[in-house]
């Protein structure tokens, strides 16, 4: 038997951030250093190109995410310390999911499994590209993929239809490629249905990489401007403003306070519920 044999084999679940190095994580840059190796989309391996000198790097296809995992399970059975990496955050339409499952399925259980895991988070795009524009987040908000190639488009419908209703911020992944241009024209039909077209819309594409490109617009007219692949859409709600290139959705202070003076507004009292209460 190796030595191999004797130390369990171990899977990293890398999420390396949006794309450049100060962005990385202390642990997501250890961890991508312990793996022997390294397992991802091409893309994402380019990214993180200098961590991966002397290491055994695997690229693989969009479409072959399954065999990715099931590649990873069986090298760490062997012994190794294999990294399996994911833009962002590896948990946020990545591939911690899919890993998972395939663990399963394989007889693979999370206590006394013969394959140690680790999920190390990530710089997720809604954090990355909302940093790029001021802070569109600041208040509810959810992300929804537009991305109908393992999800049913009526169920994106009804999430669309759900957030748009109850007013989330929306940061949208996925929103167009190639094949797929409709959806996003969907998702602007629904959003329009509950909000004001001058409702502020963020286009932020490759946030901290080389080709870094950043639209303010608004809900009406969004679509007359480049959205692709590596676009994150960031849709306000009805409280967003936009100043000087930045968007910005309030925290709610101006309903207790005066903003100029920082007096409590008449019937308000710090550190307690709003005066409308639980009847709002
Ligand atoms: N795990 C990734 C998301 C993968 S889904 C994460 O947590 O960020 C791929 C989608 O993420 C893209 O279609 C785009 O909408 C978004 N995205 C990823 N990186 C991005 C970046 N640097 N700038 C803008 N959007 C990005």
């Amino acid at each position: 038997m190796t030595d191999a044999a004797f130390a369990p084999g171990r899977i990293l679940l890398v999420g390396f951030g949006p794309g450049h190095p100060d962005h990385l994580t202390v642990r997501a840059h250890q961890a991508i250093g312990e793996a022997q190796v390294v397992i991802g989309y091409s893309t994402y391996i380019d990214l993180v190109a200098p961590l991966l000198k002397g290491k055994e790097v695997i690229e693989k296809g969009m479409t072959e995410e399954l065999d990715r995992c099931e590649l990873a399970l069986t090298r760490a059975r062997e012994g190794c310390v294999v990294a399996l990496i994911s833009s962002g955050d590896v948990g946020v339409y990545g591939m911690a999911g899919p890993t998972y499952e395939v663990l399963r399925e394989a007889g693979w259980h999370p206590n006394g499994g013969d394959v140690e895991v680790e999920v190390v988070p990530g710089v997720t795009a809604l954090s990355a590209c909302a940093a790029r524009v001021g802070a569109p987040l600041t208040h509810d908000f959810c992300a929804i993929s537009l991305s109908d190639l393992l999800t049913p488009w009526p169920v994106i419908e009804k999430r669309l239809e759900a957030a748009a209703a109850a007013d989330f911020v929306v940061a949208l992944y996925n929103p167009k490629s190639g094949r797929r241009t409709r959806q996003i024209v969907r998702a602007q039909e629904i959003l329009l249905g509950h909000r004001a077209p001058e409702t502020p819309v963020a286009l932020v594409k490759s946030a901290y990489r080389e080709r870094e490109d950043i639209v303010l617009s608004t809900l009406s007219h969004m679509l007359e401007h480049k959205i692709g692949m590596l676009t994150t859409v960031l849709v306000g709600n009805s409280t967003t403003f936009t100043f000087d290139g930045l968007m910005i959705t309030p925290r709610g202070y101006a309903n207790k306070y005066q903003l100029d003076t920082r007096a409590v507004k008449a019937g308000e009292t710090p550190g307690r519920s709003l005066s409308t209460g639980l009847s709002g």
